[in-house]
């Protein structure tokens, strides 16, 4: 039996972002201590961590020194390499295991492992070379997505092909990594459900599916519950994701994102081994935010309630683009009622860059979705805005 890690011990986090530093904050208020391990000084997660290491994850003899003052290992950044999360693991347990991570930080192979459990996956085919993919448009047809296979978030990495003739270009603007190419699926809407998986005795805890709008490939507003979908296809999307946990057997938190064809069918888009951007929202809506979530399955501690406080929420991503014009109108956008303001710490808001989000909380997923969106209005200094100002 796992001997649960109790508040007053030392959370280690491979990774330094926002992700990182929502846990931190989460493992703060339960009285743990956090250490963050990153390439990166005065980082988001740093910032709020008890301790900082500033280091490359390939370096193995700090990656040692870490995992030994901490006692137990969880990572908010997945492209951790192997031989990393090994040398952790000489030390300290590492949740989700090193094997989690592996599988679902190249694209290929999560689409194989997916594939081969007989889970729904958008139509698929490895490409290494330009005969390979000519070969795979010929079967996938048009439009087809090309992606690399590694070290891809955010749309980062990938190409739509729409003709023959923009394969070449696509196939070389990768730099001949290896890469993958995916039907292009024209959803009705896009869903997530994100979950957690306990540590004793593999209990399974889901905030339901919410529902996902993207803009410029990054998400834009997560909508709680899943407003567009009935509820059985919602009820699916969960059993999916239950048996997604299971098969890779994780300890932790994992979010699966879902394609809704016009049909109603569940096609999963990728995996997300820990926290996700669809389930920020849970912070201010749920008895139990999907960080703190972390903080019990990776501590083999029971799992915490997911009931929602209000019947739903919306987030709203804040992109560096909305600093276009100056710093964000904070004070008119905190007068509206039911929304929270999260801000990450990062010095320099640059364009797609994840600055903070805004949650609104309210009666139903139309309100909220309309909330958080008007609040995120009043942000954006206008330029003619200033132009006019007496
Ligand atoms: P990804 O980085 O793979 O999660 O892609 C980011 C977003 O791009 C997705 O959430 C979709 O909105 C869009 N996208 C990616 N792949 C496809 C596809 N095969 N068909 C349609 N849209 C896609």
């Amino acid at each position: 039996m796992t001997t649960p890690i109790l508040p007053g011990a030392t959370l280690g986090v491979l990774g330094s972002g926002q992700l990182g530093r929502m846990f931190a904050i989460a493992a703060r208020q339960m009285g743990y201590r956090v250490h963050t391990f990153s390439p990166d000084r005065d980082s988001p997660t740093g910032q709020v961590a008890d301790a900082e290491t500033v280091a490359e994850y390939d370096d193995l003899d700090a990656v040692r020194r870490f995992a030994q003052s901490v006692d137990v290992v969880t990572f908010e950044f997945e492209n951790v390499s192997a031989e990393a999360t090994s040398a952790a693991a000489e030390y300290a347990p590492v949740r989700p295991d090193g094997s989690v991570l592996h599988t679902t930080q190249n694209r290929l192979r999560e689409k194989r492992f997916l594939a081969d459990a007989g889970f729904p996956v958008t139509p698929f085919a490895p490409v290494r070379s330009l005969a390979d993919l000519d070969a795979a448009l010929g079967t996938l047809g048009y439009p087809a997505v090309l992606k690399t296979a590694g070290f891809g978030y955010d749309g980062k990495g990938q190409t739509k092909i729409q003709r023959r003739d923009e394969a070449a270009a696509a196939f070389h603007s990768l730099g001949g990594a290896e890469a993958v190419l995916e039907a292009f699926v024209p959803f009705a809407c896009e869903v997530s459900v994100v979950a957690a998986r306990g540590a004793l005795d593999g209990t399974f805890a889901h905030w339901g599916a919410v529902q996902n709008a993207h803009e410029r490939h990054i998400l834009d507003v997560t909508v709680a519950p899943a407003a567009s979908v009935p509820p059985e296809t919602a009820r699916e999307a969960v059993e999916i994701t239950r048996g997604v946990l299971e098969t890779l057997n994780v300890v932790g938190v994992l979010c699966v994102e879902f394609f809704v064809t016009e049909s109603g069918k569940l096609l999963i888009n990728e995996l997300a081994p820990r926290p996700h951007n669809s389930g920020h929202f849970t912070i201010d809506a749920c008895v139990t935010s999907q960080f703190e979530q972390q903080v019990r399955a990776v501590c083999g501690l029971p799992l915490g309630s997911t009931a929602f406080l209000r019947p739903a929420a919306a987030m709203a991503n804040l992109l560096g683009d909305l600093w276009a014009n100056g710093e964000p109108d904070w004070a008119t956008a905190l007068a509206f009622a039911d929304v929270k303001l999260h801000l990450y710490g990062k010095a320099e808001a640059r364009p797609g860059r994840k600055m903070g989000h805004l949650t609104a909380l309210a009666d139903t997923a139309e309100e909220a979705a309309e909330k958080v969106r008007a609040t995120r209005k009043v942000l954006k200094k206008e330029t003619d805005d200033r132009i006019h100002r007496p």
